[in-house]
């Protein structure tokens, strides 16, 4: 089976030799950056160690990365971009959100009476 070399996209969890799929690391590792990158975030690598049960063939590739800090959480994947946290740090917690559901709610059983 050929194999096409693409180091940034390919998939962490494939053995670069023979293109079977690894489920699990045999081991994981996290490498925090030094530096806060320029929104003053911090990079943390998640790297792991896989060994392939076809080939044998081990080696160490980036599962994700998470960057941290300024009130928000980026979880990067192979499978895209995930935001976790409250999203806006300046602002004060507000619950808006839920005085609007119970409005709704209120607004519904007037039209069902
Ligand atoms: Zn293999």
């Amino acid at each position: 089976m050929r194999w096409k070399k693409t180091p940034r996209k390919r998939d962490p969890h494939i053995c670069p030799v023979c293109g079977t799929r690894v489920e699990k690391p045999v081991k994981t590792w996290q490498l925090v950056a030094p530096m806060p990158d320029r929104y003053g975030r911090i990079t943390i690598t998640i790297m792991g160690v896989f060994e392939c049960p076809n080939c044998g063939h081990r080696w160490r590739a980036v599962i994700s990365k998470i960057k941290t800090g300024g009130g928000e959480v980026e979880v990067e994947t192979a499978k895209g971009r995930k935001k976790l946290g409250a999203g806006k740090p300046k602002a004060p917690p507000k619950r808006e959100g839920q005085i609007i559901e119970i409005d709704l709610d209120e607004l519904d059983e007037e039209e069902e009476e």
